[in-house]
């Protein structure tokens, strides 16, 4: 709290005054007695307080929701992020000073995930507050994560304020066409963190105009952009058909006419396929999920990011690129770039970092909140 890092775990506390209820805002006192923080109190999360503010002159109301809101806005403004067909992520969380609160706009929707007792309690406020900084057409609710349950909350979507959103919206990726599922795609309705990698993509592909694959696709992001970049060939593998279709449908609305193939499958198993079908690339793209979601499993994430970036590593042609990403909080870059080089070992080949990655700016790391920083990438040349 001292270095203005958010989070008070129920271990640091030696007494609570009263029975604060879930969300409800409490004051943090030092054990010498001195004003720390005004937070949102947690009665089941191991983080028991999450700091609204360090400022003990700021109360924590509508306007204060507006302020932080107006501020985070401010910054995306800055970045030329903000155009009316675009998506972006207004609200970073913790990093953006509204711990638990995720916001993305998609054109004229929001869309917002309220991950904490805090968030929760004041969701409505903050929906308003959203629509007041950046008027809209709506604002729909995505909290069915699983992190809610460490919060004690339910999982639960819905209309907080405005319209329904359409079924599928279509925003522009900074060049391709995409559509977007609000109600029912990953996350917010698709990865916005990627954004600047995407687009890197692109410009990599137009250097070259060879083949792509581009493996854990989802709806297909980083081939559309390979296709921007007239690459020749583009596999899209992701073992769900779902997203596979709207990968499909995102190309047809390009109307464009590079050569696609999609590959329904596990990545583990249909790499290891195409290695042995002599398939070969000149830009792979390797974006697996979060392979850990907590420390215990890191040992255990750590061998799969091996064995996809082994496979990766091979197929990639001599003298290719090779784009590796972890989002996986746990593992830190430097041990993810630990796991990659056994890999590259393991494949007999070298590797040049060309260009760290990370996650896009409108997805800030607050310097107080280092665990705001999940997305870690490579660009390699192998
Ligand atoms: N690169 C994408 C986001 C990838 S998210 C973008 O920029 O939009 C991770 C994807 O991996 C999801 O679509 C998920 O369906 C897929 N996935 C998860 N496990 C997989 C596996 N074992 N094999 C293939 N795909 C997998």
């Amino acid at each position: 709290m001292l270095g203005r890092h958010p989070w008070v775990f129920s271990g640091a506390i030696r007494t609570i005054t009263a029975e604060p209820a879930s969300g409800e805002t409490v004051n943090v006192l030092s054990d010498r007695g001195e004003w720390l923080a005004r937070g949102a109190y947690s009665p089941q999360s191991q983080i028991r307080v999450r700091a609204w503010t360090f400022d003990p002159d700021e109360q924590v109301d509508v306007a204060f929701f507006q302020r932080r809101l107006a501020h985070a806005l401010e910054l995306r403004k800055r970045l030329a992020m903000v155009w009316p067909t675009r998506a972006f992520r207004l609200c970073n969380a913790e990093s953006d000073g509204l711990p638990g609160v995720v916001i993305d706009r998609y054109g004229p929707w929001f869309v917002g995930q309220f991950l904490s007792a805090g968030a929760e309690r004041w969701k409505a406020e903050i929906a308003a507050a959203a629509l007041k900084v950046l008027p809209g057409s709506g604002f729909y609710e995505r909290s069915d994560v699983e992190v809610r349950a460490k919060e004690g909350l339910p999982q639960t979507t819905g209309v907080l304020a405005g319209k329904e959103p359409p079924e599928l919206f279509e925003i522009d990726d900074n060049g391709p066409r995409m559509l977007v599922d609000i109600r029912r795609g990953h996350k917010t309705g698709m990865y916005l963190d990627q954004a600047n990698n995407r687009r890197e993509v692109r410009r990599l592909v137009q250097m070259s105009r060879g083949d792509v694959l581009n493996a854990f696709c989802y709806t297909g992001g980083f081939g559309l952009h390979a296709a921007a970049g007239q690459a020749s060939r583009i596999v899209q593998l992701d073992q769900s058909a779902d997203a596979l279709e709207v990968a499909q449908e995102n190309a047809t609305l390009n109307e464009y006419i590079n050569e696609f193939e999609y590959i329904q499958g596990n990545a583990f198993d249909e790499l290891r396929r195409l290695r042995e079908a002599g398939r070969s690339f000149d830009v792979v793209i390797l974006d697996p999920p979060k392979f850990a979601s907590g420390a215990a499993q890191l040992e255990r994430a750590a061998g799969a990011y091996k064995d996809i970036n082994l496979l990766g590593a091979q197929l990639t042609k001599p003298g290719g690129w090779l784009l590796t990403f972890s989002c996986s909080g746990h593992m830190t870059p430097s041990l993810f770039s630990q796991v990659v080089a056994d890999a590259l070992v393991d494949a007999g080949r070298d590797g040049q970092v060309v260009q760290p990655l990370t996650q896009s700016p409108d997805h800030p790391v607050s310097i107080h909140y280092p665990e705001g920083h999940y997305l870690k990438g490579l660009l390699l040349r192998v």
